[in-house]
């Protein structure tokens, strides 16, 4: 499977330096290596769209509304990021389940309404520092898994899914290739068992991925690639990433 490196931005940007990241992406970027997506704040996919036309870095967005349209002050649908051109669109990131209660429902009928607009969902799971230490990480992934699972079991094999451990978010402490590898395998059996075409979806890990871990990570046999958050605002470690990918 090509490996797959998409940058969350999170709320970090301007039009300014959008354009000068994008551009210094674009130099640095070969055609086919590995898939590459960009997942900006809403307000820059157009003007992403306009300047990756005819590239092959995809446009990616941070969130997504579960429902279609109608009264839903502030909240963006899947048909709306598909106007942008929009291919991938992150669920269940760990700041959205924190800081906006984010239910594990509510991420899969978010799964939903992207795949029913023809969008990739990149689902999010991961354990807190707290539940690593209780031994409950095993479950806790597979419990967020299961929701997404029962709500797009017919369409599993059309998402990507990202492993990221909370406590390696932003926190510069990523986990071993062997940690990471571990919650991976757990996460592989649980698609194997709910769909003959798991082996089709992609699990990124993230979570302080960088240009000195990347390599030993992507190594590791069911990790298909990485979802980055803090090192891909910067071009030269983006694209360091991207090598190791290759
Ligand atoms: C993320 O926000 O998805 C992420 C992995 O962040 P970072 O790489 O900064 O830990």
């Amino acid at each position: 499977m090509k490996k797959r490196i998409f940058g969350n931005w999170k709320m970090n940007g301007s039009l300014a330096a959008n354009a000068a990241l994008v551009d210094a992406l674009a130099q640095g970027v070969h055609v086919g290596a590995c898939e590459i997506a960009v997942c900006a704040p809403a307000p820059y996919l157009a003007q992403l769209q306009s300047l990756l036309d005819g590239s092959s870095i995809a446009i990616g967005a941070q969130d997504v509304s579960a429902h279609a349209d109608g009264a839903f002050t502030g909240e963006i649908s899947a048909a709306m990021l598909r106007d942008f051109g929009v291919r991938y669109v992150l669920v269940g990131h760990s700041e959205r389940r924190q800081y906006h209660a984010e239910s594990d429902e509510l991420v899969a009928r978010k799964a939903q309404a992207a795949l029913v607009c023809g969008i990739t969902p990149v689902v999010c799971v991961g354990e807190t520092l707290a539940q690593r230490e209780a031994g409950e990480t095993e479950a806790v992934v597979r419990r967020q898994l299961a929701a997404v699972v029962q709500v797009n079991g017919h369409c599993l094999s059309e998402i990507v899914l990202a492993y990221e451990p909370v406590w390696a978010i932003g926190t510069g402490r990523t986990a071993t290739p062997e940690q990471a590898q571990a919650v991976h395998a757990v996460l592989r059996a649980q698609l194997l068992a709910a769909t003959t075409s798991a082996g089709r979806i992609p699990i990124l890990y993230g979570g302080s991925m960088n240009a000195a871990n990347a390599a030993e990570l992507l190594a590791q046999p069911d990790i298909d690639g990485g979802l980055v958050g803090g090192a891909s605002l910067k071009a030269a470690d983006f694209l360091r990433i991207v090598a190791c990918a290759q």
